[in-house]
C-alpha cells in the first residue's frame, strides 16, 4: 500500500479544525496552550471574532522565536480593525495555575498531553478542567492505531513523546476527566485512513469538551486572587476603532476625503459656467479662468427656510459641506453611526459653520492646487 500523506499537511488540518470551531462559535477569547512557535495562534489572529489570544508554553526560546509574527503590521495601523485585538504570550507550564487563563471561551491543547510526565498529566485535569475552567476544551493527540500506516513509523512519532494512546485509551481518559470536572466530551479528529486501509480511526485523535455549567461571579474572582506564576513575554494591544485615537483618525480620513471631492466638483462645476470657450473639454481638462475672483452670478445657497436640501454650497467666500450630506455617505454613516458622532470627531480638525452643521471651505482659486 502507499505510504499515507495528508492533503493540507495533518498539522495545518488540525488549526483548520480549531479555527472552524472558534468561528462557528464566535468565541472571542480563545488560548492555545504548549502554543510552541505560535503557529496556531497566527491562524486564530484571522479570527474575525477573536478579542484575546492568549499563547502558553513552557519553552521561553520557542514562545521568542516567531513571536514576531503576532505583531501588527503596518497595514493595522493604517486601516484599523473594527474589533479589539489583544495577544499575549506566558512562558509557563500547563500544570500552574495562574488567573491569567482564566475567563476563557476556549482552550486548546494541539499535540500536548502526550509530551506530559506521568505526574503532570495527573495534574493536567484539575488544571484545565477545575481552575482553568473554559467552555470549551480541544485536546489532540497522535491515535497510536495509526502509527503502521505512516511511513518510517516504528515506534512513537516524535522522540518527545511519553506516550501515544489508542482510541479506546484516549476516549477513556477523556470521559473520566469530563465526568469528574461537569464536562461533556464529543470524539472526532483529521487525517482519515486512506481508501482500502484498515479502519483504525483519524490520524490525530481529538476530544471537544463543553462545560455543562456556568460558573459564578463568586468562583472566578475566588480564582482571581491566585498567585501569578506565568512570565509575560509577549503582549501587544492592536490598533482598533474601539480606541477613540483610530477612531478618530478614521472618521476624519474617511469624512473629509469626500468632503474635499465635494468642495472640488462643486467649484469645478461653477466655474465651467464662467469659462466658456472651454466648455467643450472633458471636465477634467477644463481650466478655471485664472482670474476669477468671485461668482459671476450671485449664489443663492439652497438652505433657505424650511429647505431640507442637504447638498454643498456656497456662500460669501466660502464653501460649506453639510454634515448631513457627509453622513449619507455609507461609509461615513457606519463609522459614525449618527450625525453628532460626525460633528464629535471633526470638531477641532476641521472648520465647522457657526451652527456646526456644515465642514466650511474658504474658496481660494489662486492656491488651490487643483485650480491653479
Ligand atoms: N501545539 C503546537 C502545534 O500544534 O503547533 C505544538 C505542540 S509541540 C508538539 C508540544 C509543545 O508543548 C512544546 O512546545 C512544548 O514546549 C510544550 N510543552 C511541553 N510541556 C509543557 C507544559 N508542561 N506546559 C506547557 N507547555 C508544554
Amino acid at each position: 500500500m502507499e505510504p499515507v500523506t495528508f492533503r493540507p499537511p495533518l498539522y495545518k488540518q488540525r488549526y483548520q479544525f480549531v479555527k472552524s470551531l472558534v468561528e462557528t462559535h464566535k468565541l472571542k477569547k480563545v488560548a492555545d496552550v504548549g502554543c510552541a512557535e505560535c503557529s496556531l495562534l497566527q491562524v486564530l489572529k484571522f479570527c474575525g471574532c477573536v478579542e484575546l489570544l492568549v499563547g502558553l508554553d513552557i519553552d521561553e526560546r520557542a514562545l521568542r522565536e516567531k513571536m514576531h509574527t503576532l505583531s501588527p503590521l503596518p497595514a493595522n495601523y493604517l486601516q484599523p480593525d473594527k474589533r479589539s485585538l489583544t495577544v499575549c504570550l506566558y512562558q509557563g507550564s500547563v500544570t500552574e495555575k495562574d488567573p491569567a487563563l482564566l475567563g476563557f471561551e476556549l482552550i486548546t491543547c494541539i499535540e500536548l498531553v502526550e509530551h506530559l510526565e506521568e505526574a503532570q498529566l495527573k495534574t493536567f485535569p484539575d488544571t484545565v478542567l477545575g481552575f482553568m475552567a473554559p467552555g470549551m476544551v480541544v485536546i489532540s493527540t497522535p491515535n497510536v492505531e495509526f502509527n503502521p500506516l505512516l511511513p518510517g513509523c516504528t515506534s512513537f512519532r516524535h522522540h518527545d513523546h511519553k506516550f501515544e494512546w489508542s482510541r479506546e485509551q484516549f476516549q477513556s481518559w477523556a470521559t473520566d476527566i469530563a465526568g469528574r470536572y461537569n464536562y461533556t466530551v464529543e470524539f472526532s479528529g483529521v487525517g482519515g485512513v486512506p481508501a482500502g486501509a484498515k479502519e483504525v480511526g483519524f490520524c490525530t485523535q481529538i476530544g471537544v469538551f463543553t462545560r455543562n455549567y456556568r460558573e459564578s461571579e463568586e468562583s472566578i474572582k475566588r480564582k482571581m486572587e491566585a498567585k501569578r506564576v506565568y512570565k509575560t513575554v509577549f503582549h501587544v494591544v492592536y490598533p482598533s476603532l474601539q480606541e477613540e485615537k483610530y477612531f478618530q483618525r478614521a472618521v476624519i480620513n474617511e469624512a473629509l476625503y469626500y468632503a474635499h471631492c465635494m468642495k472640488i466638483k462643486l467649484m469645478r462645476n461653477l466655474c465651467s459656467e464662467d469659462v466658456e470657450p472651454e466648455s467643450h473639454l472633458p471636465e477634467t481638462e477644463q481650466k478655471p479662468n485664472a482670474t476669477w475672483s468671485g461668482f459671476s452670478k450671485p449664489y443663492t445657497p439652497p438652505q433657505t427656510e424650511g429647505d431640507t436640501t442637504i447638498e454643498p454650497f456656497i456662500q460669501g467666500d466660502n464653501i460649506y459641506i453639510p454634515l448631513q450630506r457627509l453622513f449619507s455617505i455609507p461609509s461615513v454613516m457606519e463609522l459614525c453611526g449618527s450625525v453628532d458622532v460626525l460633528r464629535k470627531m471633526v470638531t477641532g480638525k476641521a472648520e465647522l459653520s457657526s451652527d456646526g452643521s456644515a465642514v466650511i471651505f474658504p474658496v481660494d482659486l489662486e492656491n488651490d492646487s487643483e485650480f491653479s
